[in-house]
């Protein structure tokens, strides 16, 4: 089952083209390491795929929905901001710097965004973001704010709180980069548990011993394109 369809999906900054006609089908529990050069795209494609930047052509579906856009009698049209939001909260993304809010604990963290977004009721919140936080081994930081955890720990509240909307796919920019070197496993630990869970996962990543080790597939961008994609073993075999 494809969780995730993009058709030659293109994107310009100006004059400059990051999205050069990306096709891309993310299976169900599938996890796809995308690697490449710096400003080959990556990061635009998740920030496309997640709605963070609009595309300027092609098209995305998500579980056969087409994502930011309706056919209106053969015309595509922007959906409303409303119905976008909605789209948005059957995926997470995980950022390189956390982005957690630092007034707020690390419960609260977890819980707003579903609440605001997703109308559920506190106690459900409540329960999911604790069940989260003991996966992720943080039971007892819930309500100790951003500033007091560590970098890894922030970013595993963060994976935290993209998995509370039990979204159908997770997308990660670069989840290790503004890591210190010895936080960098507890995170991947996660990434690779959610693997072994069945997560269907796109990572955006320069960790190529993880990528080799938890993707099932990987795949190469090189200015703006899908330039190889395969299983780890056959991409990162010596020529
Ligand atoms: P990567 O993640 O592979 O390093 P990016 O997706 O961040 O690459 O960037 C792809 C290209 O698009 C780069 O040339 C980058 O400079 C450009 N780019 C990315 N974001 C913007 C932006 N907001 N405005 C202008 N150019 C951008
Ligand atoms: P569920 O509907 O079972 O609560 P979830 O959305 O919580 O599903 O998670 C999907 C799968 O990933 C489940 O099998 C869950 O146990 C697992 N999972 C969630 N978070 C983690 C984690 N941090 N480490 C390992 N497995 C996890």
């Amino acid at each position: 089952m494809t969780v995730l369809r993009l058709r030659g999906v293109r994107k310009a900054y100006g004059t400059h083209t990051a999205l050069d006609g990306v096709d891309l089908d993310v299976q169900a529990g599938e996890v796809v390491a995308v690697i490449g050069p710096s400003g080959s795209g990556k990061s635009t494609l998740v920030r496309c795929v997640h709605q963070l930047e609009t595309i300027d052509d092609g098209a995305m579906y998500l579980d056969g929905e087409l994502l930011g856009r309706r056919r209106v009698g053969g015309h595509l049209r922007a959906l409303p901001e409303k119905a976008v939001a909605a789209q948005r909260r059957r995926m997470g993304m995980v950022f390189q710097q956390f982005n957690l809010f630092p007034h707020r604990t690390v419960l609260q963290n977890i819980t707003d965004p579903p609440r605001l977004v997703h109308g559920r009721s506190r106690a459900d919140a409540v329960e999911r973001a604790n069940e989260l936080l003991t996966k992720m081994g943080l039971e007892d930081k819930a309500s100790a704010y951003p500033r007091q955890l560590s970098g890894g720990q922030q970013q595993r509240v963060a994976i935290a709180r993209a998995m509370a909307t039990r979204p159908r796919i997770l997308l990660f920019d670069e989840p290790t980069s503004a890591l210190d070197p010895e936080l960098v496993d507890e995170v991947l630990k996660v990434v690779r548990d959610l693997a072994a869970a069945g997560m269907t996962m796109v990572l955006v990543t320069h960790e190529m011993a993880f990528a080799r080790d938890v993707a099932d597939r990987v795949v190469f961008m090189e200015a703006g394109r899908i330039v190889e994609t395969g299983p780890p073993a056959e991409l990162f075999e010596a020529p």
